[in-house]
């Protein structure tokens, strides 16, 4: 990698492409390894510099975060990680045993009223694999010099062929092209679209918990399923997904003398409108964590076990995390690219709300679409070419963000549930925009 190219006054950039890459989040992460892959690959080549800049203040920063499943991009983002990550991938599995016995999970939706499983989405052609997000990131960040508190403010334009990040502690850093990767609030997307970068909320609200269970509470959980399940309420328009973050291996288990816990998360959500389980006004997110786990037992009160038992068993200590439903699908002509010296790519430039588990594929997929395009020392040409990776990026992710959005909505509109409701239908990229 190069070296760091930040000043406090005088940025002085090095010859040669150097991509500023703004958000060390599974696409920021996965661009710079890819990166690092394509120069360790070809010695004689010149290298592409790239430097990688996030606003957490270290690795650890984050919780336990959520788990997420690759699978129509799995392949795709083997093909872009340096080859001694691709091995320590299991490292970064919810459940490698499982994972090593080639199980796959099933994808079942249960019904909340009669418990049985009404849907299961089709697999897809690829194979794909459960990860727990936070340690996929920490194996992502392997081998790489990330920049910790830096919070990028705005971006300028000083002359011809260059960009510049500019961070709120006063620093910057000059490159030829910076890559907004900085999730689904984006404050690159936000400078570049000043008028339109809000997401639209959806109106549906969502609590998540992750608590530890004991192996033996766990076992007909798994039975259900080795990954997750969700399932949906038609009494009362409610939704569930339940799944697992981290499951022990046996050699783990068999290292201690202690029963170690199985972590798992239940997310609980529901349709933000008056008339919801027959009160007039709309329920919204409580402030109080208590106040969040009572609601998320009561509206759970009229399931069919065991799934109601799921949720009236999480410890009052968890901590009840919001997840905000929103999302932005990305229109051409949105942004202006700069001569190609700006652009966006995973959520930053695509936020979805998650029922289909889809925004981190689109995301890998991206950063495969922009390397192709991304050829060092283009100069004019680079334009053609961050235009051409745009285009591709918007006419395969617009459908995706408006079918995550109706995946959210039937998911609560158990009466629009079919096969072919997008809350079932295998995970894949598809071309309908109005969908
Ligand atoms: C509950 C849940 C389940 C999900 N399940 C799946 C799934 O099964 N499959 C799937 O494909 N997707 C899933 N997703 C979506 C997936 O998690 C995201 O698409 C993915 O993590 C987005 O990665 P990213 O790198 O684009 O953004 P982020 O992961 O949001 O990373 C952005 C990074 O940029 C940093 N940043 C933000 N602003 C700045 C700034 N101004 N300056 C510098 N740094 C900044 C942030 O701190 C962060 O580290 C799920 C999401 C949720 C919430």
């Amino acid at each position: 990698m190069a070296a760091t190219k930040l000043s406090g006054s005088d940025p002085s950039p090095q010859p040669g492409d150097h991509i500023l890459i703004i958000g060390a989040g599974i696409t920021g992460l996965t661009l710079a390894q890819a990166l690092r892959k394509r120069n360790s690959e070809n010695p004689s080549a010149a290298p592409i510099h790239f430097s990688i800049y996030e606003r957490d203040e270290h690795a650890l920063a984050r919780g336990a975060g959520w788990a997420l499943s690759l699978h129509w991009a799995l392949g795709q983002f083997t093909a872009l990680l340096p080859q001694e990550l691709v091995q320590r991938l299991p490292e970064a599995l919810v459940d490698p045993d499982s994972a090593a016995r080639g199980e796959l999970g099933n994808f079942r939706l249960f019904n909340l009223q009669t418990g049985k499983d009404d849907f299961m989405t089709p697999p897809s052609d690829s194979p794909r694999n459960r990860f727990s997000r936070e340690k996929l990131r920490r194996l992502l960040m392997d081998g790489l010099d990330i920049h910790w508190s830096k919070n990028l403010e705005t971006i300028d334009y000083p002359k011809q062929g260059e960009v510049v990040a500019q961070f709120s502690d006063g620093t910057s850093a000059t490159g030829t092209i910076l890559v907004g990767c900085d999730g689904s609030r984006s404050q690159v997307r936000r400078v570049l679209c000043p008028a339109n970068y809000e997401n639209n909320v959806v109106p549906i609200r969502l609590l998540g918990v992750t608590a530890p269970y004991s192996p033996e509470r766990c076992k007909p959980i798994q039975a259900l399923d080795r990954y997750f399940f969700q399932c949906c309420d038609p009494a009362t328009d409610t939704f569930m997904f339940y799944g697992f973050l981290n499951v022990p291996t046996l050699k783990e288990q068999d290292a201690t003398t202690e029963t170690l816990p199985i972590t798992c998360q239940v997310l609980t959500s529901w349709p933000c409108r008056p008339g919801f389980m027959g009160k007039d006004e709309v329920t919204e997110v409580p402030v109080e964590n208590n106040d969040r786990l009572m609601l998320m037992k009561s509206i759970s009160a009229g399931w069919v076990e065991p799934f109601k038992q799921l949720v009236h068993d999480i410890p009052d200590t968890a901590e009840v995390k919001v997840v905000n439903l929103e999302d932005w699908p990305p229109q051409k002509g949105a942004w202006n690219n700069r001569e190609g010296r700006v652009t966006l790519i995973g959520d930053a430039a695509h936020a979805m709300t998650m029922y289909r588990g889809e925004a981190a594929n689109h995301g890998i997929a991206d950063v495969r679409v922009f390397l192709e395009q991304f050829v060092p020392g283009e100069g004019e040409a680079l334009k053609s070419k961050i235009d051409a990776y745009e285009v591709e990026m918007i006419e395969r992710t617009r459908p995706a963000v408006l079918r995550s959005r109706k995946a959210c909505l039937h998911a609560h509109d158990y009466a629009s549930v079919t096969d072919q409701s997008p809350l079932i239908a295998r995970r894949a990229i598809v071309a309908d925009d109005e969908d």
